[in-house]
């Protein structure tokens, strides 16, 4: 472990429990080492070198999911993520990352074929080995019982990419870039493209960046630094070439990355710092951008007779939490849906995905999805719009288990929806 900079962090805790009041977790684990407290005390002993069981510390920092509820509630404004995810990479460093983990984050995340590839593959094998579901928030399949998933259902893979599909020197320049995200180009390419439609009614020129690696979050959190740190040096290199004005992201897990992990990766001294400093002060959420162009102030009133409060926020933990961007989400689906939008029961509740901790303990994550989707539904909401990728492919998973009536779409979806049909 990096002690002086882990002992830096933990100094500031000052034991009080607050955290425990609001861990996501807590309720599931009763116990204290499953709260930031905890952690923190673990992570002291070790930086002090107390306590020698590298394998225990690493378990008990991987039981998170970087929710953030603990950092924003303390009174000492302890910075908890960053101490799990130094942690995380310290452990990784000392004890090796599993191989599975070397080969998506270290070969497939950072390269545009690599992802192109494995989606090609993951499609045909889904078709091969799962079964059909279909629900009203679109088909999924899901994982037989002999898989160990506990019937986790997964979105049916569409045959071509959202960047795949925009025609040869469409989207090359603009003072806009569209940062479309891994998830949102492969998984839900609908999504991309919702995006990129309604960027464009700015009248700004939308450009993207086709072969974009991953924005390295997924390779941080598990603790995988090197992957991580090629996704950012590739990104910040061809986003200072290119040189957008602004950089539009529709997921907010993507932009917590640009905006505030990514600057943590890189030190002062790296030759790509300024650039990368510059490129985060460029980066903005997607309701952000079209509440300031005003490009929801041209659509007509919306029509009347749809049941009013249906459609709810799901506020992520990065974009609402982390960067406090929760009110822009609301303000676009107001615009966009009229009093269709209403205030969704348990809207800040985490949806439990927390990136890999969804692998890692998928039982304790469906039990914190499915209450959050159960909420929301005995609150009388029927769609539940938000803005991150992982958010939505927990929830629709959450809803083809719980309530397969209950849809789960980007806000950009309803946005482009209302323009082409008024
Ligand atoms: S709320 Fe903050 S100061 Fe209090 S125990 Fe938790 S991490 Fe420490
Ligand atoms: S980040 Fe979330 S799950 Fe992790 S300790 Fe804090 S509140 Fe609990």
């Amino acid at each position: 472990m990096r002690r002086e900079d882990l002992a830096a962090l933990t100094a500031a805790c000052a034991k009080c429990g607050t955290c425990r009041t609001v861990c996501t977790l807590y309720p599931e684990r009763k116990a204290e080492i499953a709260v930031a407290r905890g952690k923190v005390v673990l992570v002291e002993a070790a930086a002090s070198g107390l306590d020698g069981d590298a394998e225990a510390l690493q378990e008990a920092l991987s039981d998170c999911l970087l929710c953030g509820r603990c950092e924003r509630a303390c009174p000492n404004q302890v910075a908890v993520e960053e101490i799990v995810m130094k942690g995380r990479g310290d452990l990784a460093e000392e004890l090796g990352i599993p191989a599975w983990k070397q080969v998506v984050f270290g070969k497939v995340m950072p390269s545009a074929g690599g992802k192109e590839a494995a989606r090609a593959a993951a499609a045909a094998s889904q078709k091969l080995f799962l079964r059909k579901v279909p629900t009203e928030s679109g088909l999924h399949y899901r994982f037989p019982s002999a898989f160990g998933q506990s019937g986790r259902t997964v979105p049916a893979l569409s045959g071509e990419s959202f960047l795949g599909s925009l025609p040869r020197g469409e989207a090359v320049r603009g003072e806009v870039l569209l940062f479309v995200g891994c998830v949102f180009d492969h998984v839900f390419p609908q999504v991309g493209r919702a995006a990129y439609e309604t960027l464009r009614l700015s009248g700004k020129g939308i450009a993207v960046l086709r072969d974009a690696p991953c924005c390295g979050l997924p390779a941080l959190v598990s603790g995988d630094r090197p992957s991580a740190l090629r996704c950012v040096e590739e990104n910040v290199r061809r986003l200072s070439e290119a040189s957008p004005e602004r950089i539009v992201f529709p997921c907010g897990s993507c932009l917590v990355m640009f905006r505030r992990n990514m600057l943590s990766l890189l030190p002062k001294e790296h030759p790509l710092y300024g650039d990368a400093v510059r490129v985060a002060d460029r980066c903005e959420d997607y309701a952000s951008f079209l509440l300031e162009t005003g490009v929801l102030s041209r659509l007509p009133a919306p029509r009347e007779g749809e049941r009013p409060g249906r459609i709810g926020y799901h506020d992520p933990c990065h974009l609402s939490g982390t960067l406090g961007r929760g009110g822009e989400g609301r303000e676009v689906l107001r615009r966009a849906v009229g009093d269709s939008f209403g205030e969704m029961k348990g809207a800040d509740l985490c949806c439990g995905y927390g990136g890999t901790f969804n692998i890692r303990d998928y039982p304790t994550s469906a039990k914190i999805g499915q209450n959050k989707v159960s909420v929301a539904a005995e609150g009388g909401t029927a769609v539940i719009a938000t803005a991150c990728s992982g958010c939505i492919l927990q929830m629709r998973d959450m809803a083809a288990r719980t309530d397969p009536s209950l849809r789960v779409v980007h806000i950009a979806e309803l946005v482009f929806q209302a323009f082409s049909s008024r």
